[in-house]
């Protein structure tokens, strides 16, 4: 690891001074300050090298400074809902069909959650059962399963073309009532 005094990496010559510095980062237009930012600065090729620990600290707050701005959760945000749902890394993973690191890396902010995972995420928060769901759905590729989906969504769509038949045979019955009333005053 790069330290202060080392030979610069990058054109062999110069020693380079370590500065610490507030770095600032720019997405959308929006900007974030990140104080104690270490950098190894080259006097001879000027070129500016960042160090591993501050690259590795500020890579979580980075990232949740552009989730925000995207209206995505944040990486404590992820975990704390992960908690309340009372399930491991592992085990959510699992259940969310994503690599066990992938989930490791929402919580610390190494990668950012797509949008759909991050309104399913905030879904489950509200309907822990969207799981037992979602396990059901995918076992209902035999026949019995889909047997069983029709029985109990049947009679709720049954009921529902009921009701609509209804409602058109009533507005038949409105239009003739009005004829007839129509008919009744004319010939009247
Ligand atoms: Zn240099």
């Amino acid at each position: 690891m790069l330290k202060h005094g080392d030979t610069c990496p990058v054109c062999g010559q110069g020693p380079v001074e370590e500065k610490v510095v507030n770095e600032p980062f720019k997405y959308k237009g929006r900007e974030y300050v990140i104080p104690d930012y270490h950098i190894f600065a080259c006097g001879v090729c000027k070129e500016e090298l960042v160090s591993h620990e501050s690259l590795k600290t500020s890579e979580k707050t980075l990232t949740d400074f552009r989730r925000k701005i995207d209206g995505l959760l944040t990486s404590d945000e992820i975990k704390a809902i992960r908690k309340r749902l009372g399930k491991t890394q592992k085990k959510l993973a699992e259940m969310l069909d994503v690599g066990e690191k992938t989930f490791a890396r929402y919580e610390n902010g190494q990668v950012t959650q797509s949008k759909i995972m991050d309104l399913f995420l905030r879904g489950l928060e509200v309907y822990p059962d969207l799981l037992d769901s979602i396990k059901f759905g995918k076992q209902a590729g035999n026949d019995y399963e889909y047997e069983t989906v029709d029985a109990q969504f049947m009679p709720a769509i049954k009921r529902s073309n009921d009701e609509i038949q209804y409602q058109i045979e009533k507005d038949e019955q409105a239009d003739s009532v009005h004829k007839d009333d129509a008919c009744a005053a004319i010939a009247a």
